[in-house]
């Protein structure tokens, strides 16, 4: 492994944390990720934030073809250079968040191998579970936080939560300490893998529409369901009611409460005609 503090002392350059650069420089970490993901030959990985390339090039020796995207175009030279033999790796360089990033990938299916920038971390979740074409497993760097986030239990549920359970299956592949980055982050962090379901999703205006109740019902933080549903859908307080008992829901449950197979009912029957 080339190591970052080596290499971006000989570029003359400091890592800039604002652009959340925590540098993996732990060669066992990075084999766990790299493990983790399960990566066959014919893999096309998609990366958010290359740095100076440790992780990219274990992921390019592991799979077909790798599109890192990465924001600092300081970083450019020496990424080019420490990337050199990989000449399956496609640098990009971006802002993820401006990327139009499923139109850059081949077609066919992907994945996503990321030690995240923190400072964006859910935005970046965001786009990745909302997108038209999904990655079908995602192996992720995040705060220790944004992990506890995604793996909740029943009762402290949240918009990110539910949109991570409806892409399919979560877990935690192991906590990290901060002395495995460089510079060390203020924070914990954890690394998770998220596999996509193989269950059929609801048709595209149905997931929308759905979403578009879980988050009504997440608008007002920790008041009764009829509430924030009538806030967030613009009802009535009756009608907000009438809605949640129709679906067999109590009106004065919480949003963090519902699992996300009663917001899918809840949904449904929103949309249906009393
Ligand atoms: N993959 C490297 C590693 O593991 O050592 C670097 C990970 S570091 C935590 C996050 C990287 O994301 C940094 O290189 C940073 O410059 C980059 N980054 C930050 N914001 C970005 C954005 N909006 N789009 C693309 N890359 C970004």
């Amino acid at each position: 492994m080339n190591d970052p503090r080596s290499l971006l002392r000989a570029a003359s350059l400091r890592a800039n944390k604002k652009l959340g650069q925590h540098f993996l420089v732990d060669p066992n970490t990075l084999r766990i990720i790299v493990a983790a993901a399960e990566l066959q030959p014919e893999d096309t990985v998609l990366e958010i934030g290359a740095g100076t390339g440790a992780l990219t090039a274990m992921l390019a020796e592991s799979s077909r073809h790798v599109m890192s995207v990465e924001i600092d175009e300081r970083l450019r030279p020496l990424l080019e250079e420490s990337l050199i033999a990989h000449r399956n790796v496609d640098l990009i360089f971006a802002d993820f968040l401006q990327l139009d990033f499923t139109r850059r990938l081949p077609p066919g299916p992907y994945l996503v191998v990321a030690n995240l920038p923190y400072y964006i971390s859910n935005a970046i979740l965001r786009r990745l579970l909302e997108a038209s074409h999904r990655p079908f497993r995602m192996v992720l760097t995040v705060q220790k936080e944004v992990a506890e986030r995604i793996l909740a239990p029943v009762g402290q549920l949240s918009v990110l939560a539910l949109s991570a359970q409806y892409y399919g299956q979560t877990r935690l592949v192991r906590r990290l300490n901060s002395t495995v980055f460089w510079p060390p982050p203020q924070v914990e962090s954890a690394v998770i893998r998220l596999d996509e379901s193989a269950t059929p999703r609801l048709p595209r205006a149905a997931e929308i529409w759905l979403f578009q109740v879980i988050r009504a019902g997440f608008s007002q933080k920790r008041k009764q369901l009829r509430n924030s549903l009538a806030n967030g859908l613009g009802l009535g307080k009756d009608a907000a009611t009438r809605l949640l008992e129709r679906a067999q829901i109590e009106p004065e449950r919480r949003a963090e409460t519902l699992q996300l197979s009663e917001w899918i009912q809840l949904a449904q029957i929103a949309r249906q005609p009393p």
